[in-house]
């Protein structure tokens, strides 16, 4: 049985007072829904002050981001741990941000800019076994370019990046992880990839994990959908039997559009 998720991925957004309202904004308009698990997202600065809002309701909270290694000489890394004592539960794990896999690479994003975060496939893997292992819910992200699209690659790439983000896990761990699957061209850019096309490529996601872990693993794993998801095309997205529902940068910073998201999905997924 799936759980449903709408998880909002606040990004380098929200100064503590913003973040502290925009959760208040959450918990007052979903913050006792069942049925659907309600994720937040803030950057590593806000996660405590958010922790402190959400107490008491179901609303959980996620980092974007951490580093596999417990502690040490790693100026400016996040441990596994540093994230569950701020009383996180989920971490994003491989967006395409992070990847540096950029749809639409900015005026002043050189080739070595680009390299900047550039999470390798290993990394991603890496961190989200160290997740695992730390109590965290890993939120591994997965997707293709417009280039790969147009190259027809979309499926062989979903599918290279699901299986080297579970190598190595075993079936209790696969388990434990959710996938999302985000088109690196409908991120942020306001074209959502069409609600069937994203059901199957999610099936490409499902066949990938039974792969790895055998028949029948994907069935009970959450695979979200993100890229553009907003008030208006949430319900044709959650109503597409594959997508449980959605990872959210833009319309996760008002309460508003977000908590319609949340409303939508408990509608037609929730229990
Ligand atoms: C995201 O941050 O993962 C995302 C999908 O962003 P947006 O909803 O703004 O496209």
């Amino acid at each position: 049985m799936r759980v449903p998720m709408m998880a909002g991925n606040w990004k380098m957004n929200c100064d503590l007072d913003e973040a502290e309202a925009l959760a208040k904004g959450v918990v007052e308009g979903v913050g006792s829904i069942e049925g659907v698990a309600v994720v937040l997202a803030p950057p590593f600065t806000a996660l405590e002050r958010v922790a402190n809002v959400i107490t008491g309701s179901n609303v959980k909270l996620s980092a974007q981001n951490l580093y596999w290694k417990a502690s040490g000489a790693y100026t400016g890394e996040v441990s596994p741990k540093m994230l569950t004592s701020c009383g996180c539960a989920y971490v994003i794990v491989g967006h395409s941000e992070r990847r540096g896999r950029f749809g639409v690479p900015e005026p002043d994003m050189t080739d070595d800019l680009i390299r900047v975060f550039g999470d390798t496939d290993a990394a991603v893997n890496t961190k989200a076994k160290a997740a695992l292992g730390t109590g965290l819910t890993p939120i591994i992200c997965v997707g293709e370019t417009l280039a790969e699209r147009e190259a027809g690659l979309t499926d062989a790439i979903v599918r290279d990046q699901v299986i080297a983000a579970l190598e190595g896990m075993d079936a209790a761990q696969i388990n434990g992880v959710i996938l999302a699957y985000e088109p690196v061209w409908a991120i942020g850019t306001g074209k959502t990839c069409e609600s069937v096309e994203a059901n199957r490529v999610i099936g490409v996601v499902r066949a990938a994990i039974d792969w790895v872990a055998g028949a029948g693993a994907a069935a009970d794993i959450t695979v979200l959908y993100g890229g553009s998801v907003k008030p208006d095309n949430v319900r044709e997205l959650v109503e597409q039997p594959e997508i449980d529902g959605g990872l959210v940068g833009g319309a996760s910073l008002k309460a508003g559009s977000f908590n319609e998201l949340v409303t939508v999905t408990k509608e037609v997924r929730g229990s």
